[in-house]
């Protein structure tokens, strides 16, 4: 006999029957006691401990990784990076780390492992590991898995053997300051605008050094020089001064700053910003930095494809087996690299902070529906959300403009950085700018952007195995490359093995770049209606343009570092050539001038 239907007359009724079927199924599930995930409470590094704790990093390249390091231990830490993870280290992140992660994941977690490994096998007592060393790395609350990186961490280290290991995030205040008394790691002025300083010139070197190491003269130049520049600002960062107004002030005003705590706060607050960004000693630093560099001796005549590389954050960056050595592979193929700067990845949050807060602003305005004649009401909605725009358009300023002066204070020939409205619009009519996770749409958007505006003969793209967000702008970049059909695309998917496997697709790809790139060469070259040796003869004659950071202008459309080049030079002879006419024909002698 069927069951007669019981009308339910109120909510309430609803809710309870509800709550007690989730009791049953819990109970027939097992799942009767407290099962919601909690974050395990981490030993505190305390200030007490800041003299004989080792903050551990890594996961940048080492240009980025030697100026955070000399941050950190000019601000009075112990710190140390890890090695450049490589193949042992993956297959230790994937025999303790969770099944099914990403390539990345694997990487750095085994890289940890591996290194605490190392400490011990050097005879390290596995105790004064786990009191003496701390794991500094950034946190997120994903959507990707790079969410679960620090409980991956945590997962890893213990069925290593390092449970109670410390790994201390960025983000998470909890993992930074101690529970009571002051927290081991204090984010001061100096310490911020340290970081700050490093990140910007670590991309701006690594710009620099793929821009330069593919035209030297004298193999191995580049990377001498560099090396012995970035110890010098090393050095420069560990040992410079910090800025105290009780020091710097005339002697009239001292008392007055030892005093006045606020006073002495507010000033020295200012006083440390206008020294890590204007002070003569970072200024002279970097000057000194760009001399050396430009004593590099270059060939810009030598032909070759820009390779640009996009794809996930860590694979795109790291210089080792976590994308199979991709740079120097590219590079001994012949190939001149275009590397992206982590600051167009803190563009590109700040960026979408803004677009956010614009998309959901019906929901977060203060006032739901308030009437016409409202006006309070309307201004406190409108102030809202203007606010929040203001503030990160001001840090959105602040970052384009400190990363750009760093650039320009050294070499001024690094790339700018990619407009972030620009590669949301080109991304758009394919990979929705709310599609969160990864790189979202930057990868759609900046092998469009890429191509339209002729900067390189072919775009990398290096996604790691298993990462979500890659595979799904992977499926999109399809629907891009029938729509530029110029375009040469190659994703490569990276992993812990199939290095052969991949080097020889791109190999193959590379191939073609390189018949566009020897094209447009010859093209060019024949445009100027001069001949390669009398370019070269003219080089011979003006050393400077042997210089690296000789600037050579881009004109729209041409690709290749060697076509700009034979322009710029053609254009430089044909002028000291109608200078010379000119001076015969009023009868005086002039020296072939630039
Ligand atoms: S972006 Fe991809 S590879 Fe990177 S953490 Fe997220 S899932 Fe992993």
């Amino acid at each position: 006999m069927a069951t007669p239907l019981v009308q339910i007359e109120h909510d309430r009724e609803i809710a309870e029957r509800l709550a007690a079927e989730r009791i049953r199924l819990r109970k027939l599930a097992g799942l009767e006691g407290h099962t919601h995930f909690h974050k395990p409470i981490e030993r505190a590094f305390t200030a007490e401990e800041r003299n004989k704790v080792t903050i551990l990093f890594g996961g940048f390249t080492w240009k980025h990784e030697d100026l955070i390091r000399a941050v950190f231990q000019g601000c009075g830490y112990r710190c140390e990076k890890l090695p450049v993870p490589d193949v042992p280290a993956f297959q230790l992140g994937k025999e303790y780390g969770n099944n099914g992660q990403c390539n990345p994941t694997y990487f750095t977690v085994g890289n940890l492992v591996q290194y605490l490994q190392f400490l011990e096998k050097e005879g390290v007592p596995r105790k004064d590991i786990l009191d003496n060393y701390v794991f500094f790395t950034a946190g997120s609350c994903g959507p990707c898995r790079f969410g679960m990186y620090e409980a991956e961490y945590r997962f890893a280290l213990k069925n290593a053997g390092f449970d109670g290991f410390r790994v201390l995030l960025f983000k998470d205040s909890d993992g930074i300051k101690a529970a009571s008394g002051e927290p081991g790691l204090k984010f001061t002025v100096d310490f911020g605008f340290g970081m700050l300083n490093a990140m910007h010139m670590g991309d701006v070197f690594n710009d620099l050094i793929y821009q330069i190491r593919p035209f030297e003269v004298n193999k191995g130049e580049t990377d001498r020089i560099f090396r012995e520049t970035v110890d010098d600002l090393c050095d420069d960062l560990k040992n410079r001064k910090s800025f105290e107004i009780e020091q710097s002030a005339p002697d009239w005003a001292k008392p007055k700053f030892k005093s006045n705590k606020i006073l002495r706060n507010t000033f020295n607050v200012f006083g440390k910003m206008h020294e890590h960004l204007w002070g003569e000693d970072y200024l002279d630093a970097l000057a000194a930095a760009r001399a050396k560099m430009d004593t590099i001796e270059v060939d810009r005549t030598k032909v070759k494809p820009v390779v640009k590389i996009t794809g996930e954050f860590w694979a795109q960056l790291t210089e080792g087996d976590g994308n199979f050595n991709m740079f120097a592979f590219l590079e001994r193929e012949g190939a001149q690299v275009l590397v992206e700067p982590i600051a167009t990845w803190i563009a590109y949050l700040m960026y979408q902070a803004k677009a956010h807060a614009k998309a959901k602003y019906p929901v977060t305005r203060p006032y739901r529906s308030p009437k016409w004649y409202q006006l309070k009401q309307h201004m406190a909605n409108q102030m809202s959300l203007r606010k929040k725009l203001m503030g990160i358009a001001v840090g959105e300023k602040m970052w384009n403009y400190l990363y750009h002066r760093t650039a320009e204070n050294l070499g001024g020939i690094t790339h700018h950085l990619v407009p972030q409205p620009e590669l949301a619009e080109m991304a758009h009519p394919f990979y929705n700018q709310f599609a969160r996770g990864g790189e979202g749409h930057l990868e759609v958007g900046k092998n469009v952007y890429y191509t339209v505006h002729k900067l390189c003969h072919m775009v990398l793209a290096l996604k790691p195995f298993g990462c979500m967000p890659s595979s799904q702008s992977d499926g999109v970049q399809s629907a891009v490359i029938n729509k530029f059909k110029d375009m040469i695309f190659l994703p490569v998917e990276t992993s812990g093995e199939g290095e052969v496997n991949a080097h020889s697709r791109v190999q193959m790809a590379l191939g073609e770049a390189k018949v566009k790139a020897k094209l447009e060469f010859e093209e060019t070259l024949r445009s100027t209606g001069k001949s390669l040796d009398d370019i070269k003869s003219y080089v011979a004659e003006h050393p400077e343009l042997k210089r690296p950071f000789y600037h050579v202008p881009h004109v729209e459309g041409v690709t290749g570092t060697a076509a700009q080049f034979v322009l710029h030079v053609s254009d430089r002879m044909n002028r000291s050539h109608r200078s010379w006419r000119r001076s015969r024909s009023h009868g005086v002698t002039v020296p072939s001038a630039a």
